[in-house]
């Protein structure tokens, strides 16, 4: 039996009729979860229209039912976490335990933001000027564009969503085309919590289809991106074409500092999770581990051998450490960068096509051992499970290596040195910084971001995202 088609939600109302796509899982081929709209350049009008048409009443409306709604989402997933964890594994391939840390996530992301929409203070001031007072506040930008990747494919599009609504903005939201399933979900439960038509307007397809009509429009007042920097720069440029502002989370090829005085299970723990869970595929994710001269071999030794321990498998079984990649496409990418990366002199553990029960991309996990600088697998980000492992005479030198990137989002080191630690949080030229903890892994209660090539714009997340999501104003007022 064909599946039902899932509509965009635009004004209020599932729309379907046109175009569909399927979503299928990348740990079975044969598994179609379910069939997805897909929109084109009228489906982009009429949701900005919808979009439009429902900014003033939301925008100038009580903040109690911005609090209302987005806490009742908050909970509603988290009731949902079995039934959305298991979603979401299947459409986006890593494994049930991480999925549903994923969906609890969300939910975590919904609720802080409720508790925001009602804590947006101003400022009062005396004025320079006697007689006069000064008031600062925070006021909705407008018309939001969200525009997600598939690797989270549910705490994205939350961190986006709810902070967006929370500040009284209206919202059109394009997932990515190989994982719509959760943004649909978030939308639905949004709609049931009694969110007004138009407030939040999905809609489903692709980036060069109905993502490029949401911004080649010019009606959105503000752009927020997470995805690839090839995508992320042509958006910017684009964004500012329009003077929108303009907010890009991007790549990542995030250096791991293991110094000699580290704990070794501890720096092994924090590069199997940071380079291999979620099947590597984040963009926090430790694809550099520079290694200091003195424990370098034997930390390849310890982390070569948890390598066959890794259960690489279906994203539902209950043994699997290590997903699928997302797609046949992502699966030749990742294998195409260790054949060059072979071919030009480093040795590669591991990174062997795997075959399972279901036909799925599975690949085991890839360590490249001293793959020189300039070599491609050093710079560009590969978005798989492989990391490399470099070798540094001393901290100096894997600090060096560390910066030499034109990325910046994330960078750890494992020392037990105090001083090391404050030198690394101090000199890394990253937006976070982690010390005795994986690159991967971070808090919703804070900023989110990075520098260079990795992120262009304002923060996300925490408090940051208000600067995004709202305008200044100030105004004088003289009492009389
Ligand atoms: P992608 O750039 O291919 O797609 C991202 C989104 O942009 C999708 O919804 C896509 O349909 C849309 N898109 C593509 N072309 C478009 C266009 N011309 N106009 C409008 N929209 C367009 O990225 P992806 O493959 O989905 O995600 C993987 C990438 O995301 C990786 O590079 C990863 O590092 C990055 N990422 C970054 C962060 C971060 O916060 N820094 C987080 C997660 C993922």
């Amino acid at each position: 039996m064909t599946p039902d088609t899932k509509g965009h939600l635009i004004g209020g109302e599932f729309v379907t009729g046109g175009p569909t796509a399927d979503n299928i899982s990348p740990s079975d081929v044969s598994d179609v979860i379910g069939v997805y709209a897909s929109g084109d350049e009228e489906t982009a009008r009429a949701a900005l229209d919808a979009a439009h048409d429902a900014l003033p009443a939301w925008s100038f409306g009580a903040v109690q039912q911005r609090f209302d709604i987005l806490d009742a989402v908050g909970s509603r997933i988290a009731q949902r976490a079995d039934e959305l964890g298991r979603l979401l594994a299947r459409e986006e391939g890593k494994p049930l335990a991480e999925a549903k840390g994923e969906v609890f996530r969300a939910s975590q992301l919904f609720t802080f933001f409720a508790g925001e929409a009602i804590r947006n203070s101003g400022e009062l001031l005396e004025s320079t000027r006697p007689g006069l007072m000064v008031e600062m506040t925070h006021e909705p930008v407008g018309v939001v564009a969200a525009i997600t990747p598939w690797n989270f494919p549910i705490a994205i599009p939350a961190w986006k969503i709810a902070p967006a609504l929370a500040y009284g903005n209206t919202v059109v939201v394009k997932p990515s085309e190989v994982a719509p399933g959760c943004t649909w979900e978030i939308a639905a439960m949004l709609t049931e919590a009694g969110l007004p038509p138009g407030v939040l307007n999905l809609v489903m397809g692709t980036g060069s289809s109905v993502g490029a009509a949401i911004l080649d429009s010019g009606r959105v007042d503000a752009v927020t991106f997470t995805g690839s920097v090839n995508t992320g720069r042509r958006i910017a440029a684009q964004a500012v074409e329009h003077g929108a502002r303009v907010q890009c989370e991007m790549g990542g090829k995030n250096p791991m500092v293991v110094l000699g005085d580290a704990d070794l299970a501890t720096a092994v723990e924090c590069v199997v999770n940071g380079s291999f869970f979620s099947t590597g595929q984040r963009c926090t994710a430790s694809s550099r581990v520079i290694v200091t001269d003195d424990v370098h071999d034997a930390f390849v030794d310890a982390l070569t051998a948890r390598l066959g321990k890794l259960r690489v498998g279906h994203a539902l079984a209950e043994d699997t450490v290590i997903g699928p990649v997302i797609s046949a496409d992502q699966l030749d990418k990742d294998l195409r960068f260790l054949t060059e990366a072979r071919s030009e002199g480093a040795e590669v553990i591991g990174g062997e096509r795997v075959h399972r029960d279901t036909e799925g991309f599975y690949l085991s996990p890839a360590v490249v051992l001293d793959p020189r600088q300039e070599l491609t697998i050093s710079r560009d980000e590969v978005f798989g499970p492989v990391t490399s492992v470099v070798r540094a005479n001393d901290y100096d030198e894997a600090l060096a290596l560390a910066n030499d990137t034109e990325f910046g989002l994330s960078a750890g080191i494992c020392t037990s040195s105090l001083s090391a630690a404050a030198h690394f949080k101090r000199h890394a030229r990253a937006g976070m910084v982690m010390v005795n903890a994986p690159t991967a892994g971070v808090d919703y209660h804070v900023s989110f971001g990075g520098r260079r090539g990795s992120s262009y714009g304002p923060r996300e997340q925490g408090r940051a995202a208000r600067e995004f999501y709202t305008q200044h104003k100030t105004a004088y007022v003289n009492p009389g």
